[in-house]
């Protein structure tokens, strides 16, 4: 079991008039080589959550487990669990500072202290794992369009040759090809390279389409932990929260063939 998180709590600004508990007794199991999509509203506590993965935020309480290692315990050593749990943040090509891509992407590498040899090496193989054409490498990284900028920062990630990629909201402000083609690329980087994938949006239908498992996230809560299929069946529950996303069609067609009562002519998601 890669990931286990057992009760965890986090409070913002604890003791202060600003105080705000944005989770509540969360308890999940991440299994390696699983791709793991986690929705929920803005405000939901996605961002909380996932921090807490490689460390960056500290539990208020409970425990998380990372290969059978609890990370709060005595010794345990953060900096290797920040390397094999890659965060790529919203927006992360805000990011990019080096002179051209080759050498942004050989930053994170060349930060575990790996030798030039070493760094390039696996920033070759990043570029490659995003898809991001070689007569970029060289390019700024200003010079790219959204699209690519978001690529060449995951592969500033992927460089560090994580087992888990998490990634908060990694289509957020593409236009849709954009979008489609990044969310391909993820999909096709799982199957490649077998790595944990943990993706955060609050679109249903990107995370339906490629997730094993969807985590519902509803005011600092996990509301539901299933398969999308599953999860659909919740779908009353779903609208009622506004998570419901009746584009799914290919679930929902098939649950209203066993007897759910769905709409599958509505065309349109409420969004966060
Ligand atoms: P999401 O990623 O789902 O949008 P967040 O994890 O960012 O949700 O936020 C969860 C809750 O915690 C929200 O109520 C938000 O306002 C609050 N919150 C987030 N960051 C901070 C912060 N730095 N200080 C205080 N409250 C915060």
């Amino acid at each position: 079991m890669s990931i286990k998180i057992e009760h965890l709590n986090y409070v913002y600004s604890a003791g202060t008039a600003y105080e705000k508990q944005a989770l509540h007794d969360i308890c999940l199991e991440i299994p390696d080589g699983e791709f793991v999509g986690i929705i929920g509203h803005t405000g939901s506590g996605k961002s909380t959550l996932i921090q807490h993965l490689n460390g960056l935020i500290k539990a208020t309480d409970g425990a998380i487990y990372y290969q059978g290692e609890n990370i709060y315990s005595e010794g345990y050593d953060m900096r290797k669990l920040r390397f094999q749990v890659g965060l790529v943040f919203q927006y992360p090509e805000h990011q990019l500072f080096e002179v051209d891509v080759l050498t942004d992407v050989c930053f994170g590498p060349k930060n575990q202290g790996l030798s030039p040899e070493e760094c390039k090496e696996r920033a070759l193989e990043a570029l490659k794992l995003v898809g991001l054409k070689e007569k970029y490498y060289k390019a700024s990284p200003f010079e790219l369009s959204g699209g690519q900028k978001r690529r060449a920062a995951i592969a500033g990630v992927l460089a560090m040759r994580p087992k888990v990629l998490v990634l908060d909201e990694p289509t957020a402000g593409l236009d849709p090809k954009g979008r489609d083609e990044i969310l391909e690329q993820i999909a096709s980087l799982h199957k490649e390279t077998g790595m944990t994938v943990i993706l955060v949006s609050h679109s249903m239908e990107d995370i339906a389409r490629y997730a094993d498992r969807i985590i519902v996230m509803n005011k600092g809560k996990v509301m539901y932990n299933d398969t999308p299929k599953n999860v659909f069946r919740h779908y009353q529950e779903l609208e009622k929260v506004g998570l419901a996303a009746p584009q799914v069609t290919y679930i929902m067609h098939e649950l209203k063939e066993q007897g759910l009562d769905v709409d599958v002519t509505a065309t349109t998601v409420e969004e966060a």
